[in-house]
């Protein structure tokens, strides 16, 4: 199998050493990953368009002759201990970060999979709770090792849905297939257009140097997310039902006039954004395949007001680095920008000219830092390759 796009972090190999008094095995990768547009329809029968991002969560491992996983987090003082002989169970994890691996362990016994005790050391560059799921790439780290150390091979749409139930039942998350997808499939200059109703795939190229992503990460999460994510995924159903269609898919933005008759207006607005946004995406797709840079520019900052106006997921850190990006515009380096992920903080994705991504960068952290009196973390991304795994000694 072939090298990651990125090395292992310098200090990995000596870290593990350090905690385990041994050398690793093998050694895994799964990007984040960004939505460039397409929000909050996953789990609305519509199309997402995200793309992996160069930034890593990264797992090393080897296998220590006992009954048990051992776990140490760069980010977490705690080891966490799964232990092979007992049906994993959520509550048994001593805290929150412990419950993504044991719920992938649990898909995997589940399957009669034949696990050995491992030592496994995992970081991130990813930054964790930021809308660029880090949960998924530790899910899919995570069980490519297991792939390696148990013999179990399985196809990418598997593992990807392996580890969406495990963010479902141990987590509590109940995401759509986005995050997993786009971490196992993501390739080098494409986008991954998935249509969430059929949950196929479609490679989208976006090797035009001329222009980069920009991620700027607000750092910060307001805790309204998990429950207005189900107040909306409620309003959504009841919407739908009230309309009598089966999928959002049946309904066309003329359909929205004469459904304002029968829809509460919370509900039309709920709607609005879902059929809007599904069409957004598909003309997204139009403008990346003409290269026609201003359109998809156009086309994010449409999907942001609608989040923020209909959908109502934006929060006003978002709203600041979509103002900043419109302040600067096209000529200011800016075709477009949105927030990205579940919203109420997180991150915003921009789409920029690669010539003036540097000073776009600045002023977005000056910007931000003068309006906020807050730091903002922006970098620049091009579409990554997706999760690898390999034995360590195929990286000398
Ligand atoms: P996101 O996926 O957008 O980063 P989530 O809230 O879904 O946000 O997932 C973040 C959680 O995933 C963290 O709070 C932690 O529990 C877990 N996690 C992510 N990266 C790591 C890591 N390197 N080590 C341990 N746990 C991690
Ligand atoms: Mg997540």
């Amino acid at each position: 199998m072939s090298a990651p796009s990125e090395n292992p972090p310098a200090n990995a190999l000596a870290n593990f050493a350090k905690a385990f008094q041994q050398t690793p095995l093998w050694m895994a990768t799964a990007p984040g990953r960004v939505n460039l547009i397409g929000e909050h329809i996953d789990y609305n029968d519509g199309f997402v368009l995200p793309a992996a991002i160069n930034r890593h969560f990264t797992a090393l491992a080897s296998t220590n002759g006992s009954r048990k996983i051992r776990i140490r987090s760069q980010h977490f003082a705690e080891e966490a201990v799964l232990c092979l002989d007992t049906p994993p169970k959520p509550d048994q994890a001593r805290s929150l970060w412990m419950r993504y691996p044991l719920g992938v362990l649990a898909e995997f016994l589940d399957r009669a999979a034949d696990v050995p005790g491992l030592d496994i050391w995992v970081a991130s560059t990813v930054p964790l709770g930021s809308g660029l799921s880090s949960s998924a790439a530790f899910e899919i780290a995570f069980a490519s090792i297991l792939e390696h150390a148990s013999g179990l091979s399985l196809s990418q749409v598997e593992k990807a849905l392996l580890c969406q139930r495990a963010e479902h039942v141990f987590a509590g998350v109940p995401c759509g297939i986005m995050d997993q997808f786009a971490s196992i499939m993501g390739q080098n200059d494409h986008l991954l257009l998935i249509d969430c109703q059929s949950q196929d795939v479609t490679p989208v190229p976006m090797n035009d140097d001329s222009v980069c992503l920009v991620v700027a990460n607000t750092n910060v999460h307001h805790s309204l997310a998990s429950s207005e994510y189900a107040k909306r995924k409620a309003d959504c159903d009841e919407a739908k039902s009230q309309l009598g269609v089966n999928s959002w898919r049946d309904v066309r933005k003329e359909d929205l006039a004469s459904a304002s008759a029968l829809l509460d207006g919370h509900l039309l607005k709920r709607a609005r954004h879902v059929v809007t946004e599904i069409q957004r995406t598909q003309d997204a797709v139009e403008a990346i395949q003409d290269h026609y840079w201003e359109k998809l520019g156009e086309l994010m900052y449409a999907s942001h007001d609608s989040l923020a106006k209909d959908y109502e997921v934006s929060c006003p850190e978002l709203d600041t680095v979509v103002a900043i990006a419109q302040e600067l515009g096209v000529s200011g380096g800016v075709y477009g920008a949105r927030m990205t992920g579940g919203g109420f903080g997180g991150s915003t994705i921009s789409l920029v000219k690669t010539s003036q991504a540097k000073p776009v960068l600045a002023c977005y952290e000056e910007y931000y830092q003068e309006y906020t009196g807050q730091r903002l973390d922006a970098f620049v991304t091009r579409p990554a390759q997706g999760a690898q795994a390999f034995p360590i000694a195929s990286i000398h």
